[in-house]
């Protein structure tokens, strides 16, 4: 088997499970219950709180642990909405959305919100006019993912943060969920920043909502008391620990594991290039993690198919969402509805070798013969 869907899913390091095993075999005390066993496991919970924050810079941020990037995606934007109602029911967003952020929005529209998405100029990115030209004095909440899990793209958020903040009542909230281990730590431009441990070879299951401290959400859960009043349940020390972990290493490798990547995602593309029928959907800037390509007519979940058949595991779209629906992505930097429908998606890694490329090349050339032929 060839492993090539990295964005979809990582692989736990070791030494993150060790981190999760150990916290959890070593503390038996609900980090709530105020003994010595609860309060060991609590200031397990708080130190890797305060030092994620320190990793994050981000000094007017709480840390909010979650089940992963979906909840904290639904958490920043239904709080923000619901907490801000009084103010507007304006929210501007993007078409490039991952589900966990269009769907929270598409249930407050059918709740009387007002969303409108930004547009996506061919380069793949925000289109800065647009968004001054959409936000109004009502508006509450801007959405942004700072990479694009289908390009790969890098938004200008920072240039966004810029427009936005331009409007006081207006909040700002980045999905990092495909950034954070590829690029910069951003997270002071951010009102609320979300990202997911099994993305970065952190255990699936734990993740963070960052929240600037003068941000007030409306909680999902409604439940007893925790480490902070917007996120209720016994805190998960062993997951806490776990997530500190992997993003401590996912900081400290950055650049190391990103000169890898880039390394492998040159290869691929001049291989790739070799055939007349490969079109890159990714432009030259993306994240080197994220290779998007459409092979002539050939739909994206046709090939997949056949990779998949020969042990090779790439992926259409996100693995969230629908089947069979053009890429957004794609569609917007190309306007072509037949190459966003033939788009997939290479996901790389710094464990990504190069025998598994001459593998995946080799498994590439036979579907496209079967597939030209079928
Ligand atoms: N946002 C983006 C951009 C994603 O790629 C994903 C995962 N595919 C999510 C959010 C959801 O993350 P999780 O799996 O942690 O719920």
């Amino acid at each position: 088997m060839v492993y090539l869907d990295y964005s979809a899913h990582t692989p736990p390091d070791r030494e993150v499970m060790a981190a999760f095993m150990n916290t959890e075999l070593d503390n038996p005390g609900n980090a709530n219950s105020p003994h010595a066993y609860g309060m060991q496991a609590m200031e397990l919970v708080k130190s890797a709180q305060n030092h994620i924050r320190d990793l994050m810079k981000a000094p007017d941020h709480e840390v909010i642990f979650t089940s992963g990037a979906t909840e904290a995606n639904n958490l920043a934007i239904k709080g923000i909405a619901e907490s801000s109602r009084h103010r507007g029911k304006h929210i501007v967003s993007t078409p490039i959305e991952h589900s966990s952020v269009s769907a929270p929005l598409s249930y407050l529209q059918e709740k009387g919100w007002e969303i409108d998405l930004v547009r996506i100029g061919r380069d793949g990115k925000v289109d800065l006019e647009d968004l001054e030209r959409l936000i109004r004095d009502d508006t509450v909440l801007v959405t942004c993912p700072y990479v694009d899990g289908e390009l790969g793209t890098i938004q200008p958020v920072r240039e966004m943060a810029s427009i936005i903040a331009g409007h006081p009542g207006c909040r700002f909230h980045i999905d990092a969920t495909q950034a954070f281990g590829k690029t910069e730590v951003l997270s002071d431009i951010a009102d609320t920043l979300s990202l997911s441990g099994h993305k970065f070879y952190g255990i699936n299951g734990s993740g963070l909502l960052l929240r600037r401290k003068t941000v007030s959400l409306v909680p999902l859960l409604n439940g007893g008391a925790s480490t902070t009043v917007y996120r209720s349940g016994t805190p998960a020390a062993g997951l806490a620990v776990s997530l500190d972990k992997a993003m401590t290493a996912a900081v400290e490798h950055l650049e190391e594991r990103n000169r890898l990547v880039s390394a492998l995602n040159s290869e691929l593309r001049s291989r790739l290039s070799e055939y007349r029928k490969v079109l890159f959907n990714s432009p030259e800037d993306a994240v080197p993690h994220i290779l998007n390509i459409s092979v002539g007519n050939i739909k994206g979940k046709d090939f997949q198919q056949a990779l998949s058949a020969r042990g090779i595991c790439v992926s259409v779209k996100s693995a969230c969402s629908v089947d069979n629906l053009p890429s957004r992505s794609v569609f917007a930097i190309s306007r072509d509805r037949k190459r966003a429908l033939s788009s997939w998606r290479i996901s790389l890694s710094h464990l990504t070798t190069t025998e598994e490329l001459n593998e995946f090349m080799k498994a590439f050339d036979d579907c496209l013969k079967e597939l030209e032929n079928g």
